[in-house]
């Protein structure tokens, strides 16, 4: 699928570091096992509501063959699809004229130049647009509120549709993440949405011609440009780099300064150093004072049958020969029976240990140990 320079979906970073979408524009797409799975999910979703509305003969029988295709998937995709028929029941019990859109396409160029886009889902009723989208990532929570991507989406779908519902004078932007936080949306009348469109025209005209300061932060994370980029290598450098009060020893406040920053510049570290091992591997790529070795590696039986017969001939017992038979994690067992059910068939069987101590930034929303000495007993009791 083709994307624009200044895609909705990547508007969080390129409104936040105008030139990073002509940066990333020297690194090849590289499609991820999360995209590919997320991509099959909306075909899912698609497929789902077209033939619902019977607007398709095809159904989803012939997309379970599919790699991605499981039960897990199938529930999770259920939330956006029953969420969408239900809303649209809705809006056609007050509206007779309301109207249900799959997969609008629109044009974005009045905003944001040579951009374009496709919402999942769009419902038109009396006097307002939702623009409903699934996002089928677990990783990075997505929220409605104040979020460019769906403004973006919702600026478009109006300039596509307005001059057929002229009356239109609120639109809501819904979000739909089924496995990462549920469903949100946030309201904005017309007015406010035009209103922002205009004032993000300058920033989108500067990202288009790559001007303007790069500034790195959290939106980083699916840059393209990120293993190479020097403004985020600044940025995650910058504990490494503080100047430390005590020649000898950290205080505490420099220890916090580095907790803080730990996850994510150790996650950062690892992306470089993975990248210029592919970069090594891929392209030949020599680095200077570097070399590619064999990794440590562990010994292991090719042939587990054969072993077992050769160990049966020499006296071995089943007991000495092979594992106890064991039950497959939560996970898998998710996968192959779907998350909402496996909870309902094992509710009896299923408890949730405590987790084990760990320091956290205040703003995490878990409850703070406060006796650690008590807690923990507690802990090592349960
Ligand atoms: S990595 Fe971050 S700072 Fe660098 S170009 Fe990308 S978004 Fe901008």
């Amino acid at each position: 699928m083709s994307h624009a320079l200044l895609a909705p979906s990547s508007a969080h970073r390129w409104l936040t570091c105008p030139p990073s979408a002509r940066l990333e524009k020297q690194f090849p797409d590289v499609e991820t096992t999360a995209a590919a799975e997320g991509t099959f999910a909306h075909l899912y979703a698609e497929t789902t509501l077209q033939h619902f509305y019977k607007r398709s003969d095809v159904n989803t029988e012939s997309l379970k063959e599919n790699k991605f295709y499981d039960g897990n998937l199938e529930e999770n995709v259920a939330v956006y699809t029953d969420t969408v028929i239900e809303k649209f029941n809705r809006a056609k019990s007050k509206d007779k004229g309301a109207a249900l859109y799959l997969e609008k396409e629109f044009d974005l160029s009045e905003f944001v130049p040579a951009s374009y886009g496709h919402a999942d889902a769009v419902i038109i009723c009396d006097d307002s647009i939702e623009v409903i989208d699934l996002k089928y990532g677990a990783g990075v929570a997505v929220r409605a509120k104040d979020n460019p991507q769906l403004r973006l989406y919702a600026l478009g779908v109006y300039s596509e549709l307005s001059f057929l519902y002229d009356d239109i004078k609120q639109v809501t932007v819904t979000i739909i993440q089924p496995r990462n936080g549920g469903i949100s949306s946030d309201t904005l009348t017309v007015d406010e949405l035009l209103d922002w469109g205009e004032k993000i025209k300058p920033i989108a005209q500067m990202a288009y011609v790559g001007d303007g300061d790069f500034k790195a932060g959290e939106h980083c994370k699916f840059c393209k440009a990120a293993n190479r980029c020097k403004a985020l290598a600044e940025y995650q450098m910058k504990a490494v780099k503080t100047d430390f009060d005590d020649p000898d020893l950290l205080t505490d406040e420099e220890l916090v300064e580095i907790l803080a920053t730990a996850d994510e510049t150790i996650k950062w570290l690892n992306n470089v150093t993975e990248y210029m091992l592919n970069e090594t591997l891929q392209n030949g790529k020599r680095w200077e004072g570097f070399k590619l070795v064999a990794g440590r590696s562990t010994r292991k039986i090719v042939d587990a049958e054969k072993a077992a017969e050769i160990l049966k001939d020499n006296g071995g017992t089943d007991e000495q020969i092979w594992k106890p038979k064991e039950l497959l994690g939560i996970t898998a067992l998710e996968k192959n029976f779907g998350k909402k059910k496996l909870a309902e068939m094992l509710k009896p069987v299923i408890e949730k240990p405590a987790g084990a101590p760990t320091l956290v930034p205040v703003t995490d929303p878990r409850e703070e140990l406060h006796n650690v000495q008590n807690d923990f007993d507690k802990l090592e009791e349960s």
